[in-house]
């Protein structure tokens, strides 16, 4: 949840320049971590072309399509939005088949033209979520756009796209966010002052956290991997983080495997970053990773492992087993 206003000005500035001046590619690939505000960098673009003034102004009538509707259900006359469904969390060939229950889906929403000099837009959010079917289905469509269409895909992993989609693609890159702005973005969310610095240290210019309960689960899943690491945690805990996965049912499982490990790499990255006399990434904990750098700990092996889970897990593996194989790693 970044905010539409704090960030990425300048960025925002330069691509509705190009627009305007006929120089911005009819494909484009945002990429970046995630949660940073690259949707609403995409959909920005797109307010921008349909809004009277053509500044987003956020009070002429387009603006407030914008501003209102459920992008997916309700979208604006110039926006097609597509974003993954389900636990899978995939984009489905139906996604595309089915826009705004036209026959032809969305090969029959882009035939039609909403007047001269008037463009349309398709966005895809996590596009590295198109599944083969449907992934093949768009290569049609970006291989030779109709003139009035520019499509914006958006993902924070690009390494899993196909890299047919990708080489069709402009691509743009989205950096994250000052800290400073994470934190204007977390007060003007309703965080109070004191709880941010823990926050900061964990999101790394995201507004990831901003999510209050994704934020706990981070914090459990954290202080988990620093209890075992510090010989005081055992299997119970990692039980207790299972039944965290079990009781998230926002987040697909196998993101929820992903998150988790990525934190423990932090983690282990942090640890190394000590003994070499940097500063951790996870500033605040920085007491607890200087005690554990002094253990004798088989930071590579535990680093290989958690890779080599990473790499396996969009095929859904067992989270327990993993867990588990780690936790017997680390105590
Ligand atoms: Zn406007």
């Amino acid at each position: 949840m970044p905010s539409r206003f704090i960030g990425h000005s300048e960025q925002r500035e330069q691509l509705a320049r190009r627009f305007q001046s006929k120089k911005l590619g009819q494909t484009l690939l945002f990429q970046g971590p995630t949660s940073i505000g690259k949707k609403l960098l995409a959909l920005d673009l797109a307010q921008k072309d349909l809004c009277e003034k053509n500044n987003s102004c956020g009070s002429c009538q387009p603006c407030c399509l914008y501003l209102e509707t459920n992008l997916i259900d309700a979208p604006p006359p110039n926006l097609l939005f597509i974003a993954p469904e389900g636990k899978a969390g995939q984009i489905k060939v139906e996604s595309l088949r089915s826009v705004q229950d036209l026959e032809g889906g969305i090969f029959e929403w882009l035939g039609t033209s909403l007047g001269p000099d008037l463009h349309k837009w398709v966005i895809i959010d996590d596009a590295h979520q198109l599944n083969t079917t449907s992934a093949n289905m768009l290569l049609k469509l970006l291989e030779e756009p109709p003139s009035h269409v520019y499509f914006i895909l958006i993902t924070h992993r690009p390494e899993a796209m196909l890299p047919t989609i990708k080489s069709r693609c402009e691509r743009v890159i989205i950096s994250p966010l000052d800290s400073s702005e994470v934190q204007q973005i977390a007060l003007s969310h309703g965080w109070v002052k004191g709880e941010i610095p823990p926050m900061l240290s964990l999101a790394e210019g995201t507004c990831r956290y901003l999510d209050l309960e994704r934020y706990e689960r981070a914090l459990l899943q954290v202080d988990t991997w620093l209890k075992l690491l510090e010989g005081k945690g055992d299997l119970r805990d990692i039980d207790q983080l299972l039944t965290q996965k079990k009781e998230d049912e926002a987040t697909a499982s196998n993101q929820w495997l992903r998150d988790t490990l990525e934190l423990l790499l932090r983690i282990i990255n942090d640890l190394n970053r000590i003994r070499y006399h940097a500063e951790p990434s996870l500033l605040f904990y920085s007491e607890r990773l200087r005690i554990i750098s002094e253990r004798e700990i088989p930071l590579r092996e535990i680093e290989d492992k958690a890779l080599e889970a990473l790499r396996h897990v969009d095929r859904n593996p067992s989270a327990n087993m993993i867990l588990q194989e780690l936790a017997f790693l680390l105590t």
